[in-house]
């Protein structure tokens, strides 16, 4: 059958057309779709091998210029207390993660101009001179030469998702933005020499296997280092409040898609998979995904950094439990008293 065809051309190496990856992600079977999982779990081990790789982000300003509509710290939110870290309080939390051994630190904010390129820089000198961890920004659509000055800091990563390769669906869900320029943003911070991420939403309205499979081919296409590939979830008091929740089968199976399309690229078991199902992030890392993202924003702040409503906090505990479940180990650098996690359960909502 076809399915097995497919099949057979992944374990041969072969490249996959757009044809057969719509195969892919439209099946069905239970059967096919294990058989999906662990074709990707086998990619993931033979070319990253058995090492789950943790990062710990900071969600540092909920303040955004911008009203994406699925978005629960998008400008409109009236309800919503806004807050902006100050650069002691991340260095407080970016010095309790690296005392645990963590390596890379992601920092994650709404479009907060406030944030000037000189308050940035500020903080991301901090971090290098104190800690020497690699740096993410997730900080949204900035000018080229902002992108610039950030990377001759130091930062080394970044991630900015297209979240939709479906122009249509882009416009639709992005008021305040130009798809042209958001690919024109990703193709810089590739030739300024960043790590470059980026990742979609499953389970967009509109939204087609058709779609995915485009999202798949362009993040091959472009080259990107990070895929973040989570599930819609609806926000409160957004315009897409009631909208269904974007299927776990489905992003798993785009998950594992992604890993054997793309190859050698971070794929993260996502937080809001984490937030569907419980065992989500387990069963990602056996579909394919190779990195979690712990939630380290200080607690007084998290509850109004709810991008979609009832987040599940990803916090060492949770991120135990789903490593070992898969019968993977955390990196061997990370110095956590792993015992105190022996017995833990996923953190409640
Ligand atoms: N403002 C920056 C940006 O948009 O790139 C970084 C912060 S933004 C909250 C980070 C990511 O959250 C987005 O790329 C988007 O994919 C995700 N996100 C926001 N609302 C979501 C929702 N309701 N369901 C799933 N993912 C969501
Ligand atoms: Fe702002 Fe990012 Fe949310 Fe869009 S997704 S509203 S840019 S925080």
């Amino acid at each position: 059958n076809d399915f097995l065809a497919v099949l057979k051309k992944i374990e041969e190496g072969e490249e996959l057309t757009y044809e057969e990856i719509v195969l892919l992600l439209k099946t069905e079977r239970k059967a096919e779709i294990e058989a999906l999982f662990h074709a990707a779990d086998q990619m993931r081990k033979e070319i990253i091998g058995d090492v789950v790789d943790i990062r710990g982000a900071i969600e540092f300003s909920n303040i955004c210029r911008k009203d994406c509509k699925y978005c629960g710290v998008r400008k409109s939110l009236k309800d919503l207390e806004r807050y902006r870290m100050s650069e002691d309080e991340i260095m407080e939390v970016v010095h309790q993660m690296h005392a645990i051994g963590m390596q890379t630190v992601i920092l994650q904010s709404g479009e907060d101009l406030w944030w000037t390129p000189e308050k940035i820089l500020s903080l991301i000198n901090r971090i290098k001179d104190e800690t020497g961890m690699k740096i993410t920004l997730s900080i949204g659509e900035r000018p080229r030469e902002e992108y610039a000055l950030y990377k001759e800091a130091g930062a080394n990563n970044f991630l900015l998702k297209i979240e939709a390769t479906n122009e249509e669906i882009f416009k639709f869900i992005h008021p305040d933005d130009d798809y042209d320029t958001r690919v024109q943003c990703s193709n810089w911070l590739r030739e300024l020499g960043y790590l470059n991420g980026s990742g979609n939403i499953i389970g967009l309205p509109g939204q087609r296997s058709e779609d995915i499979a485009k999202d798949i081919l362009y993040f091959k296409d472009m080259g990107i280092n990070m895929i973040g590939v989570g599930p819609f979830l609806p926000a409160k008091g957004t315009p897409f409040e009631k909208y269904e929740a974007g299927s776990v089968e489905m992003t798993l199976k785009a998950v594992a898609v992604t890993r054997i399309v793309c190859k050698r690229v971070f794929l993260p078991a996502t937080t809001a998979l984490a937030t569907l199902d419980r065992d989500g992030q387990t069963k990602a890392l056996k579909a394919g995904a190779n990195t979690i993202m712990l939630i380290n924003t200080p607690a007084k702040y998290r509850y109004n950094y709810q991008i979609y409503s009832e987040k599940n906090m990803v916090d060492l505990k949770s991120a135990y439990k789903a490593v070992t479940e898969s019968s993977r180990k955390f990196p061997p650098y990370l110095k956590v008293d792993w015992e105190v996690f022996k017995d833990a359960g996923h953190t409640e909502k």
